[in-house]
């Protein structure tokens, strides 16, 4: 059976937003050293002292004792540039949802990192293969795709792209389940598994909502208190962030050569456009002031 990437593994998370900062969250609180870099400068910083936070209310809470709390939070690092991360075993990227601007990361990064380093990407969308097609070596890419919030949702997609080698994705598969997670693998098809089944869950609510048919909170009580599911889809695209869930409607409509079925919305590039990103930015279907 493949192993997990021991605890004395460094892991590195690129972007220190709020994928990047619960991976990074879920990596300490695992024992790894984690080193934690944004082209934002303050951000990472920023996001340690947030995270170093949160494991003292776990410790406040009786979760975490005090001395794991204050050693989990002395794991983190913030770091200031790509090359402070060349000791990195595992490197799991979360920065925008951008082939271009990945790859050119991915390519930067590979001339840091020594060869045995994997690569992972928190894409939600893009192709695992086209992103590895920027690589001297694929074989070490592949997805490492946890939900947000990372550290309190269970799934991650491990997502093997054409070139992704097995024992690649089987050690991300281990390591993510000695993390306390519950890994799925996957193939890099549009969206993987979670974020194709979700797309319709969006985009007919969207269209409910164009028809004039109910209001965003009419439709998310519908869907949480009949239909079972934890949020509506209003409330969880605001929670997700527009940018990004527009960047991922956009990216799976693109993969699927622009079937019908899969058309971004004009109010989620409205949206966008406006800066009302969802709760992040303090106003997106709803008003967070
Ligand atoms: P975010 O906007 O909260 O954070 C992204 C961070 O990356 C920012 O702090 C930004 O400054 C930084 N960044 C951008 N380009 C960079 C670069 N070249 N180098 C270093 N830092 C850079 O975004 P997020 O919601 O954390 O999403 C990050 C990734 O995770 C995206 O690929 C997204 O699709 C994916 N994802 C998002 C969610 C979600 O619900 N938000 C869920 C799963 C996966």
């Amino acid at each position: 059976m493949t192993q997990a990437l021991a605890t004395h593994t460094v892991v590195a998370v690129i972007g220190a937003g709020a994928m990047g900062a619960g991976i990074a969250q879920v990596a300490a609180a695992a024992g790894h050293t984690v080193k934690l870099l944004d082209n934002r400068p303050g951000a990472a910083v920023q996001a340690i002292d947030g995270i170093c936070a949160q494991f003292e209310k776990m410790a406040a809470k009786g979760k975490l004792s005090l001395e794991a709390a204050q050693a989990a939070g002395a794991r983190l690092q913030a770091a200031e540039h790509l090359a402070d991360l060349f000791d990195a075993g595992l490197v799991v990227e979360a920065i925008v949802e951008n082939l271009q601007v990945k790859q050119a990361l991915f390519k930067d990064l590979e001339a840091v990192v020594s060869e045995a380093c994997i690569l992972a990407s928190n894409t939600s969308s893009i192709s695992i293969t086209a992103i590895g097609a920027a690589l001297k070596n694929p074989q070490r890419l592949a997805g490492l795709h946890f939900f947000n919030p990372a550290p309190l949702m269970a799934l991650v997609e491990v997502v093997s792209g054409l070139a992704t080698e097995l024992a690649v994705a089987t050690t991300l598969f281990a390591t993510a389940a000695a993390w306390g997670k519950t890994p799925v693998h996957a193939k890099s098809t549009p969206g993987f598994i979670v974020n194709r089944v979700a797309r319709p869950y969006y985009a007919e609510a969207l269209r409910v909502l164009h028809e004039g048919g109910a209001d965003c909170a009419t439709l998310d009580a519908c869907c949480r208190e009949a239909g079972g599911f934890r949020m509506g889809p209003f409330e969880l695209m605001d929670m997700i962030g527009h940018d990004v869930n527009f960047a991922v409607t956009q990216s799976v409509w693109r993969a699927f050569f622009n079937a019908p079925r899969f058309l971004p919305s004009l109010t989620q590039q409205d949206l966008v456009d406006a800066g009302f990103l969802g709760k992040k930015s303090g106003r997106g279907f709803y008003s967070y002031q």
